[in-house]
């Protein structure tokens, strides 16, 4: 199938660690297409992270292939990699990750910086995306100025300010109480509907529950890859 944005061949992780060698993956395959919403779930230690690293072109591969929208990324130079991660993903991590200093808008299009895209048309498209997230009032607001929750939504924006081909989170409701944790999982929801191909790491049932698809992880392999009846019933 062509419209595969991700086809992962035998993936193999090797971490050496002093004597030691730490296999986090031990041969894995995947394949997701447009418009999926994945989670991979699993215990910890499992190599659920490993695993986002990889898809997100922060890491290479031990061994096996990865084509991301139809390049092989599986042996780029690190150059390489950071132009295809900032052109393909939007990556929502546990921390916000946000710059303290910047505003919530600022950091939303800092991606844009990146991209050589016009100041103009960074601030349009922050405009958009920002009342996409919900946050239209709190543009101006910094880091420390809002909650957990609003501190998310500005990642999430940043994540999709690019059009990017995928949106991987990994464990994004980590450090939310649960009342937020369901407004954030309602926006990753929305933003899935709107056609986006999302990614989401979590230890969490009730988290995953969300996605379409759920792959568990079990020392490095994948131990099942299902569909999820429930969300597709509805
Ligand atoms: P999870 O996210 O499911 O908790 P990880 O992918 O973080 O699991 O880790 C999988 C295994 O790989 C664990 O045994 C972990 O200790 C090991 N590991 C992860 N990252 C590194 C690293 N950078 N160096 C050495 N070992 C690592
Ligand atoms: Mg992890």
């Amino acid at each position: 199938m062509n419209d595969q944005v991700i086809q992962i061949t035998e993936i193999k992780k090797f971490y050496r660690v002093g004597a030691e060698v730490v296999k986090a993956l031990q041969g894995v395959s995947l394949s997701i297409s447009k418009g999926e919403y994945v989670a991979i779930m699993g215990p910890s230690g499992s190599g659920k992270s490993t695993l986002m690293n990889l898809i997100g072109a922060l890491d290479t591969p031990t061994d096996g292939r990865y084509v991301l929208n139809g390049t092989d990324v599986s042996r780029l130079s690190d150059d390489a990699l950071a132009e295809i991660r900032n052109k393909e993903i939007g990556f929502v991590f546990q921390t916000f990750n946000l710059l303290p200093r910047y505003t919530a808008l600022e950091n939303a299009i800092l991606p844009l910086i990146y991209a050589g895209v016009s100041k103009q048309q960074r601030l349009e498209r922050g405009e958009v995306v920002m009342e996409s997230v919900g946050l239209s009032d709190r543009m101006y607001h910094r880091p420390n100025e809002m909650s957990g929750g609003q501190r998310q939504r500005v990642a999430v924006a940043r994540a999709l300010i690019n059009k990017p081909s995928i949106i991987l989170a990994d464990e994004p409701t980590g450090n939310l109480d649960s009342k937020t944790s369901v407004d954030i999982m309602r926006l990753f929801d929305d933003i899935h509907k709107q056609g986006n191909t999302i990614i989401l790491v979590t230890h969490e049932e009730e988290i995953a529950r969300h996605a379409h698809r759920i792959v568990r992880l079990r020392d490095g392999l994948i131990e099942s890859d299902i569909v999820n009846e429930q969300v597709l019933a509805l």
